[in-house]
This record gives C-alpha cells, sequence and structure tokens, in this order.
C-alpha cells in the first residue's frame, strides 16, 4: 500500500464540533489562543490566502531550553492541529517560566483545506530539506512551504535547538508509532515517553517496517531522511521526534493522542 497524494479524507470531530478540514474555524480558534497566552506571531508566507505563522513566546529567556511543536505538513493528518489547539486550549502561559515553547501549528493549508496530503501545487512539505556542512538547503523536492522554513533557518534552528517535535499521521495504519532522534544509539527516556503518551490512546505498531524503515518497539529510531524534523536535528536539535497516530482510528481520539504528545514533549524538557 502506498499514500495517495490527493486523495480526500474528511472526518468530523465532535469536540470542536467542526469537520476535521474547516480551515476557517482553525484559524479563528487558534488566534483566540494565541492572543489568550500572549505568544508572538510572526507570518513567513501566505500560500494562496492563507498564512503559515510561527509563534514564538512574548519574552523568551535565555537560559531556558528552546523547543519547537509543528503540525500540519500533510493536508489529510487533520488531527495534528485540531490536536495543538486542544494542547493549547489547556496551557497556561506560566509554561513560559521554564521552557521557551515555539509553535508552527499549520504548516500546508491548502491541502488541509482540501484534506489531501500534499500542496495544492502538488508538492510534498514534508520533503526536500537537505542538508550540506550543518546547513538546511532546497533541492528539487523543496516544496513552497519547505523553501519558507529553509529561508527561516536561523530562526528555526535557535527556537528548537533542545528538542522538535512534529506532529504526523499515519492513514495506513490502525496503530501509533515515533520517528525518533537522539544523540544515543538506543533510544532513550525522552522517545520512550513520547511513544506511551500515544500508547494511552492506541495500540503501538508491532515490530515490523514502516515505509522500509525498521520499527522496533514501536520507534524507529535514528532514521534520517529529507524530513523537516531530521533535517533540524542534523543542523543542530539537540532532539527530535516526529509522532504517527493512526488515521484509520476515532478523529477525536486522534486529536487527544496529539494533545497528550505535546504535553509530553514539553514536560520532558522543563
Ligand atoms: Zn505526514
Amino acid at each position: 500500500m502506498s499514500r495517495s497524494s490527493f486523495q480526500q479524507f474528511h472526518w468530523q470531530s465532535q469536540q470542536f464540533g467542526c469537520a476535521s478540514n474547516d480551515i476557517d474555524r482553525f484559524y479563528s480558534l487558534l488566534h483566540e489562543q494565541m492572543q489568550r497566552l500572549g505568544m508572538q506571531q510572526q507570518t513567513l508566507g501566505k500560500i494562496e490566502s492563507y498564512p503559515v505563522d510561527l509563534y514564538s513566546p512574548a519574552a523568551p529567556k535565555q537560559h531556558l531550553p528552546n523547543i519547537l511543536i509543528s503540525a500540519g505538513f500533510h493536508g489529510e493528518e487533520a488531527a495534528g492541529p485540531w490536536g495543538m489547539l486542544k494542547f493549547l486550549s489547556q496551557l497556561n502561559d506560566d509554561v513560559f517560566l521554564s521552557v521557551n515553547l515555539s509553535l508552527l501549528p499549520l504548516v500546508n493549508p491548502t491541502g488541509f483545506k482540501a484534506g489531501h496530503r500534499f500542496n495544492q501545487y502538488g508538492e510534498n512539505p514534508n520533503r526536500g530539506f537537505g542538508v550540506a556542512d550543518g546547513t538546511a538547503l532546497e533541492t528539487e523536492e523543496s516544496s513552497i512551504e519547505g523553501k519558507l522554513l529553509i529561508k527561516q533557518q536561523a530562526l528555526l534552528k535557535a527556537l528548537s535547538s533542545d528538542g522538535i517535535l512534529t506532529c504526523h499521521e499515519d492513514v495506513l495504519q490502525h496503530h501509533c508509532y515515533v520517528y525518533s532522534f537522539e544523540p544515543e544509539q538506543d533510544a532513550g527516556p525522552f522517545s520512550l515517553g513520547l511513544r506511551d503518551s500515544l500508547a494511552q490512546y492506541f495500540k503501538v505498531a508491532e515490530d515490523n517496517s514502516i515505509d522500509g524503515c525498521p520499527l522496533d518497539n514501536g520507534l524507529i529510531h535514528n532514521h534520517y531522511d529529507s524530513s523537516f524534523e531530521s533535517c533540524l536535528v542534523r543542523i543542530g536539535a539537540k532532539r527530535g521526534a516526529c509522532s504517527e497516530t493512526p488515521a484509520l482510528e476515532d478523529f477525536d481520539q486522534r486529536i487527544n493522542a496529539n494533545c497528550a504528545v505535546m504535553q509530553q514533549f514539553v514536560s520532558s524538557s522543563q
């Protein structure tokens, strides 16, 4: 089986009372939460009429860990952005006393609105992050969204120096798993904790292989490719992870699991 780039996926969320691709409602609720938390907004660029926004602490503190959470690279993986909204709604601004938390809530708005994987130009926003000599580079595979992120690599590198979490879903799966990146050859408490937070909601994928990558205990560990998360780790993030919730399962449970993995990432970084 392979993932279709333009097959459309739509779910209904009970807790948000709207469809998974209701982009106007998403931006409106996001704006409310960011106002409440007093986060600083920076628009990296626009894709059609939709902004790709980066949010960071209004008053970052130099001695605190710098961590970044991103979501919404693949349009059909909708529980990531909605999970971030739920995570934000449960967050208090005292989080900024212990961590410099930055967020990229929705990287691929046109894919999200359509409910399909790629952006509306047929590009994969999570590929084409080349690296040479510790610097991110555009490649032939880079998407319009990827180019915006690569252009801001100095900023994103600084904001993710202590960790990057990116939240994806797998439309072919009933089970959850995590791509993890740590300096050690073996996965440590950071990776295991993220996996376990998903495991509160779904069964962990059995040892096997996913897209040709060996899966061990629900983790694909230190597998480098041309993804955003892999790139940030290669250019300097201390550790990273890409969570994968199973999109063949209930949408609201997937939202809850994305919220939980974000909470776990933040608490393991404080
Ligand atoms: Zn994905």
